[in-house]
């Protein structure tokens, strides 16, 4: 009888094996391909007296291996290295039926092996089978779902960060249902994702900084020259129930845009998506391009959306991907600020106060009075 202890370092080697005094069962994962075996090996690591049972594919029942095949001389770890000619030499000579392999075991690994479906994700398993990673899942290609092993913790995902998706799909015990409950979301954020698709190809997104990722739930682009809408969806389940448009510039050309706007959402047209509506209400036939990709000369605004450093830190982007978007409200000065530089500068000044959460003060150049909501701007 094998001591307690001495199947460590197998267990180690093959975590998808489970011990119970000399048998042992599960599934292991060699040069890419996953064997379901069942063996008792008395004389641990010896094979004398050892049996052993090989799950063939497309077979219900275990097949067991012939003595004969047990090269004299080989422990339990020769034979695992061994297990592809194994199942390959009998599954030749096997009867193989039709019948759906069925998984009765418990044990994770088993379900994992059951669980692969390359026609629907990429499943993969780190070397130490300690992470679980479905990926490109068919027709939402950027999701994927990360998750460590024994334990099902989600390491990683795809979905927005605005909503707690760990604590909801982690009330899944076991990984089928999990994977099941996280394609039933992504079904349901159609709506949301189709929103920005748009967007994100037809906009000039200065915000968050691009590549933009599937976690986000909201964009700043351009609506014309110092001017940016930032459209937020708050609830990925009900994107426009909880959508909220915010236009950013400076005062006077916000004002009346705002108006336009108010009046344009009382007509929302729910056959279109956010984008098309947002071009009906602005009355536009385009949003601005980014530069260089040959839009802009159509509309003989060939500098609309020329990069304009801060005239605070005298750069473009920052580190975060923010981009200068507050603007003086100066129509003689027009010159451009972060709101992280602006709200420093604010900070600095005597006479420069905050009220319901807009902050006030001057332009660093010019002086003229500036007002601004910094908790909007840099809420992301
Ligand atoms: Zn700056
Ligand atoms: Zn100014």
């Amino acid at each position: 009888m094998a001591e307690p202890g001495e199947w460590d370092n197998f267990l180690l080697r093959y975590p998808g094996i489970i011990v119970s005094g000399s048998k042992a069962r599960g599934t292991v994962k060699l040069n890419g391909k996953w064997y379901r075996l069942k063996v008792v090996c008395p004389h641990f690591p010896k094979l004398e007296e050892a049996r052993l049972e090989l799950l063939l594919p497309q077979q219900v029942k275990f097949t067991k291996i012939k003595k004969e095949d047990l090269k004299a001389g080989w422990t339990l770890y020769d034979l695992m290295e061994h297990l592809p000619q194994l199942q390959h030499k009998y599954s030749d000579t096997a009867n193989l039926s039709a019948k759906s392999l069925e998984i009765t075991d418990s044990n994770i690994y088993s379900e994992i092996a059951a669980l692969y479906a390359p026609q629907d994700y990429q499943l993969e398993l780190n070397d130490a089978c300690s992470l679980l990673r479905f990926s490109k899942f068919a027709g939402y290609e950027r999701h994927y779902l990360q998750v460590a092993l024994p334990t099902l913790q989600i390491t990683a995902h795809s979905l927005p960060d605005c909503v707690p998706w760990e604590e909801q799909l982690q009330k899944y015990e076991n990984l089928t249902a999990m994977v099941q409950q996280f394609r039933n979301y992504l079904q349901h954020l159609r709506a949301f994702y189709g929103n920005f698709a748009d967007i994100d190809e037809l906009c000039y997104v200065v915000q968050p900084k691009p590549p933009v990722s599937t976690k986000h739930n909201w964009r700043l682009f351009v609506l014309r020259e110092r001017v940016f809408i930032k459209l937020v969806l708050s609830d990925p389940f009900a994107p426009i129930g909880s959508m909220s448009v915010q236009i950013i510039g400076p005062t006077q050309a916000v004002e009346e845009l705002r108006r336009t706007l108010s009046d344009g959402l009382s007509e929302w047209d729910v056959e279109l998506d956010i984008h098309k509506n947002l071009l009906r209400i602005f009355d536009i036939c385009y949003f601005p391009m980014p530069p260089g990709s040959g839009w802009m000369e159509v509309d003989g605004e060939v500098n609309s959306t020329e990069q304009k450093f801060c005239n605070i830190c005298y750069s473009y982007q920052l580190e975060e991907g923010e981009i200068p978007i507050v603007s003086c409200d100066n129509p003689q000065c027009t010159l451009v600020y972060h709101a992280a530089c602006l709200k420093e500068w604010f900070n600095t000044l005597t006479d420069g106060m905050d009220f319901l959460s807009v902050s006030f003060g001057t332009c660093p150049f010019c002086k003229t009075k500036l007002s601004t909501s910094f908790s909007e701007l840099l809420a992301n």
